[in-house]
Parts: C-alpha cells; sequence; structure tokens
C-alpha cells in the first residue's frame, strides 16, 4: 500500500507538483493519467526516492519514507521499477539480469518469473539477442523479483510497436495482478488508462483533477478539458 498526503515538488520556486493526495490498494492498478508536462513522471520519481519532495509525506505498507526529516533511498522502499527505457544490464543474461541483487529465498522466483513472462527458453541470451517484447518481459520479472510491495511504472510500453503492445499490457496486467503488489502506472494515453487501471487519477498542471473507476471518469469527466482529453479513444 502506497499513500502519498499533500506531497508538493518544487523546481526552482515553481510547484510542478502541487499538494497531490494518492492512495493505491495492493492487488490494484492505480493510473496517473494526464497530459505532457503535468508531474505524472516526477510523482512517481518521489515515490521511488529518486526525487526529494519539498513538503508532504509518502508512506508505504505505514511507515513513512519520505517527509520533514525523513528520506529513505529507494533500495530501503521495497518498491519495484520499470521505466520507458526499462535499461537492463547489456553484460548480463536473462537470468543474470533477473537475479541482479535478488538474494536468499527470492532466489528460487528467478527461474519461476522467467517462465511466468515466457522465456525460459532464453535464461542465457543477452538484451541484445532479444526483441523489445522480450526486453521489455526481462524488465518487469526483474522489477518483480525481489516481491515489491509497491511497482512504479512510467510509460512502460511505449518503447513498443502497436502489434506486440496490447499483448504485453494484457500479460502484464495479470502478472502483477497475482502477484497483488499495489501499481502506480503513469501514461499519458486515455486508452492505456482505460485498458488497465482498477482507478484512474487525472492529473493537470501538478494537481489531481478527478478521480475513479475508469468508466465513471469517461462517463462523466469533470470539465471539458478532462472530456476533450478522453474523446480521441473509440
Ligand atoms: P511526460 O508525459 O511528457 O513524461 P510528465 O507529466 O511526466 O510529462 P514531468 O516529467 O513530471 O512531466 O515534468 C513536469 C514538469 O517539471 C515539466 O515542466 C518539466 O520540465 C519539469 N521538470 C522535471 N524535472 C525537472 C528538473 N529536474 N528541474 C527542473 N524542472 C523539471
Ligand atoms: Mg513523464
Amino acid at each position: 500500500r502506497l499513500e502519498l498526503r499533500d506531497v508538493s515538488c518544487r523546481f526552482d520556486g515553481a510547484a510542478v507538483v502541487d499538494r497531490l493526495s494518492l492512495s493505491l490498494l495492493p492487488g490494484q492498478v492505480t493510473c496517473l493519467l494526464g497530459p505532457s508536462g503535468c508531474g505524472k513522471s516526477t510523482t512517481l520519481r518521489m515515490a521511488a526516492g529518486v526525487e526529494r519532495a519539498s513538503a508532504g509525506e509518502i508512506l508505504i505498507d505505514g511507515d513513512v519514507v519520505a517527509g520533514p526529516g525523513a528520506h529513505l533511498p529507494p533500495e530501503a522502499r521495497g518498491i519495484g521499477m520499470m521505466f520507458q527505457d526499462f535499461a537492463l544490464f547489456p553484460h548480463l543474461t536473462v537470468r543474470g539480469n533477473v537475479g541482479f541483487g535478488v538474494r536468499g529465498a527470492a532466489r528460487d522466483r528467478v527461474d519461476e518469473l522467467i517462465a511466468r513472462v515466457g522465456l525460459s527458453d532464453k535464461l542465457d541470451k543477452y538484451p541484445h539477442q532479444l526483441s523489445g517484447g522480450e526486453q521489455q518481459r526481462v524488465a518487469l520479472a526483474r522489477a518483480l523479483a525481489p516481491q515489491p510491495r509497491v511497482m512504479l511504472m512510467d510509460e512502460p510500453f511505449s518503447g513498443l510497436d502497436n502489434r506486440l503492445r496490447d499483448g504485453i499490457r494484457d500479460d502484464t496486467l495479470e502478472i502483477l495482478k497475482e502477484e497483488g503488489a499495489a501499481v502506480l502506472l503513469v501514461t499519458h494515453e486515455p486508452e492505456e488508462a482505460m485498458r488497465m487501471a482498477d482507478q484512474i487519477a487525472l492529473m493537470r498542471r501538478g494537481r489531481i483533477v478527478q478521480q475513479g473507476a475508469p468508466y465513471n471518469i469517461y462517463n462523466n469527466p469533470v470539465d471539458a478539458e478532462a472530456a476533450a482529453f478522453f474523446s480521441d479513444i473509440n
């Protein structure tokens, strides 16, 4: 469970994220959806701990990981991360990438997760020997290997061609549901949010302007700007 409480981020005096509050439940996908530049990635980066909040608090499973006088580094937060350029380690095999930094009992999960993403026959291949879709699957398995409580994903499908994307979205969703983490998925594509989300948080200029189940937001947009944003979905 991830909670952001009145979190802000300022760059050069301007609030890029402005007193934003958001709560994520385990086993649910929350999509942070909004136009380019509205502060989505900054919000996710604060949750990850790679960006500092200038105000507010962030809690994971009830523990304060960021706030006045507290700032846990990313590796101490129990999170998994996936970004647009999912940057696998080029000198490590599939198994090496997924197992990187995984110790103890979780090691058994490495081969299991590789099987789960359908790459058992590619265990010893290197990233450059894989297709884009396969690399994306490796990145997913790698992010899930340490059994994160919270999974943070920033436009993880945008590097894939259209033909692959739908299938990988569906498979990813299925695996995330099985793993039961609280998922924050950043996207600027309404269609992706409609497809993946249990909950959509519609963001604009550093704030959440509307939040709810996908079809509620689609059917009852809060204002003309929100309606226009959804209007290109068919
Ligand atoms: P996109 O959909 O294009 O990825 P986004 O919603 O993820 O957009 P952010 O990356 O969060 O947007 O950026 C929000 C705003 O903050 C932008 O105007 C950006 O220029 C600004 N910004 C982000 N990082 C910094 C930084 N380190 N220093 C100054 N300004 C920044
Ligand atoms: Mg972004």
